[in-house]
């Protein structure tokens, strides 16, 4: 495959799920005739994460990020979309495509303390994904992968059970375990989340440097700001279920463009008393995700809203190119309002109607 195409790639990711509360209401539904009320966890995400780069997702709680990881895992089905890894569809994956992606594209879980088996030891768990996809040189992997995760001498850790390990060397076991079949891809969930300060700053500067040494392409997911922005070249500000601003990082930080990212990263303390930053308001909670507000999902918690914000806003690019926002502040909505409405192209990007 070519260094220019996308190892993995969205296109328009769709992840619903039908929300029953009860036999009787579900009975009710079928006899009216009616859909079962629909979570839309992830609703329409373009992505394309490149070899060699380090993307990030960033959102709040229920926005969607966990759901995005397990469908990105494979082990939800997406409802609509694409999904794509290097080149191919997952949905015409077979059985081997599916060992292969799995041997690709490793996952570094939020919590240390739970991803691993407390019976296993170090060896073990590093062992055992090499002997699933029957790989040669076992120990010279594991010692390898422990040295990268910078756990030296590896000797000294081999047989060390998990309760043996302080957070910091579980995480770093963890990252190994995701190195030791040399994959392409990581997703990164949380990793430094259920850290202490101190141990944050060095796994997020091991991680950072394995990406640049090993050429790995990661998806960093995080609600966490100031630790995306450490280890990612792009961000995506993700609100209920659907990307609002993607952009090269430092520029999301120097000048973010949609309210919402605005209040988050108003939101990053600065370590300097002298130094304000300017902060956006941002009021109230996220909607109930089976029943969202018609157009702009964010307008009930936006300062800026208008009464164009009832139609969902399309995903338009500025910085030539180098950012996208959905914001009805950034173009001339009448033109593009009036456009869909019409069903012709507004003559920029493409127009995505409110399903709303
Ligand atoms: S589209 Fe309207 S409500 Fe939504 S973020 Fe922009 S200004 Fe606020």
């Amino acid at each position: 495959m070519s260094q220019t195409e996308p190892l993995l790639e969205l296109r328009n990711l769709e992840k619903h799920f039908d929300q029953e509360t009860s036999i009787i209401s579900a009975t009710m539904n079928y006899i009216r005739g009616n859909e079962p009320p629909r979570i839309r966890a992830v609703d329409g995400l373009d992505l394309k994460l490149m070899p060699n780069e380090v993307e990030g997702v960033i959102g709040e709680s229920g926005c969607g990020k966990t759901t995005l990881l397990l469908t990105l895992m494979g082990l939800h089905d997406h409802t609509d979309g694409e999904l794509i890894f290097d080149g191919k569809p997952v949905s015409e994956f077979d059985k081997a495509d599916w060992k292969e992606f799995r041997r690709r594209v490793q996952i570094i879980f939020q919590d240390p303390f739970n991803s691993m088996d407390p019976k296993l030891s170090v060896r073990e768990a590093l062992m055992e994904p090499l002997e699933i996809h029957n790989v040669g040189n076992k120990q010279k992997r594991v010692h390898e992968a422990l040295e990268r995760a910078e756990l030296n001498p590896p000797e000294q850790y081999l047989d060390r059970l998990p309760s043996q390990l302080s957070g910091g060397e579980k995480q770093r076991v963890s990252i190994a375990r995701a190195l030791v079949l040399e994959p392409d891809v990581i997703l990164a969930d949380e990793p430094v989340s259920m850290l202490d300060v101190s141990t944050q700053a060095s796994v997020l500067n091991l991680l950072s440097d394995l990406t640049d040494e090993l050429g790995v392409s990661m998806l960093y997911i995080s609600h966490d700001l100031s630790t995306v922005s450490y280890v990612c070249e792009r961000v995506n500000v993700m609100y209920l279920g659907r990307f609002v601003e993607n952009a090269p990082t430092q520029r999301l930080l120097d000048d973010p463009k949609h309210p919402y990212s605005q209040a988050l990263i108003g939101a990053i303390p600065v370590p300097n008393p002298h130094v304000k930053r300017e902060r956006t308001d941002m009021t109230g909670t996220p909607s109930d995700p089976i029943d969202l507000p018609g157009g702009c999902r964010f307008k009930d918690r936006c300062s800026e809203r208008m009464d164009i914000c009832d139609v969902s806003p399309i995903d338009w690019e500025m910085d030539g190119g180098q950012r996208e926002v959905a914001c009805h502040i950034y173009y001339d909505h009448e033109k593009v309002v009036g456009d869909v409405a019409d069903g012709t192209d507004p003559g920029g990007e493409p127009p995505v109607a409110s399903d709303d």
